[in-house]
């Protein structure tokens, strides 16, 4: 039997997730909502941190012991501790693997695990969002349609400001004109980073069937496949004879 995949989903989850236009949509939080499909999939193991827990919810003893960590996080980036930012960074470094969603694309961790701002054009006007699948033979799009429709999203709009992706599997298009490359991966020394544009707080994108298939698949792909102990550099002992 395959093991396990163990995934935390870390959200910044506070009063303002509370409000009736959030809480109608998500009564226990996003992360709950995503912890919860990613629990009906065999092979799946989710549980969930909030950034009120202790140490943030990002103590060494959560990551060591999580295999993908999923992170939603958007008013409160300055608010993470950069021990606790870093710390993240170091753990993906060494193989864990981690999926940053929506408005994540400016949060510590993805800032400094790719080395770029993040940045890119936004709107929120209601408007709708068709997901294009345009790497179709890429793990993270098996099962995904050609195209879906969120009947609400907020823009996200190019220029990203994000290195070339190893991957662009999603493009999407907005009703007022806007694309983006709303699904892309990275890999960072041993830990592999996908990036999904789609769950501003107020809409249902987290209900959506192909969001949660695209997100559980993520999850599949950036399990670790192995894990170093640490980032020291070793010194190396010669194999052969050094003649010198
Ligand atoms: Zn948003």
């Amino acid at each position: 039997m395959p093991e396990t995949i163990k995934v935390t989903v870390w959200n910044e989850y506070d009063d303002h997730q509370k409000i009736p236009e959030i809480a109608s949509v998500y009564p226990d939080g996003m992360h709950n909502a995503i912890a919860g499909f990613l629990n009906k999939e065999s092979g799946i193991s989710a549980g969930v941190s909030i950034i009120t827990d202790p140490e943030q919810g990002l103590s060494h003893q959560i990551l060591d012991d999580t295999g993908v960590l999923i992170w939603w996080g958007h008013i409160h980036h300055g608010a993470v501790q950069d021990d606790l930012a870093k710390r993240v960074v170091e753990k993906v470094q060494r193989g864990m693997g981690i999926i940053f969603l929506h408005s994540a694309h400016q949060s510590k961790p993805f800032m400094g695990l790719l080395g770029t701002t993040g940045r890119l054009g936004w709107r929120e006007a209601r408007e709708k969002s068709r997901v294009w699948t345009a790497s179709p033979a890429h793990p993270i799009a098996d099962g995904v349609p050609e195209q879906f429709l969120l009947d609400n999203e907020e823009m996200y709009s190019e220029p990203f400001g994000i290195p070339e992706p190893d991957a662009t599997v999603f493009i999407s298009w907005f009703e007022g004109g806007n694309v983006f490359r709303s699904g892309v991966t990275f890999q960072r020394d041993l830990g592999r980073i996908f990036y999904f544009q789609g769950g501003h707080e107020t809409f249902p994108t987290y209900h959506n069937p192909h969001v949660q298939r695209i997100i559980t698949n993520a999850v599949k792909w950036a399990k670790p496949t192995m894990r170093a102990p640490s980032l020291d550099c070793p010194n190396m002992e010669a194999l052969e004879k050094i003649k010198g």
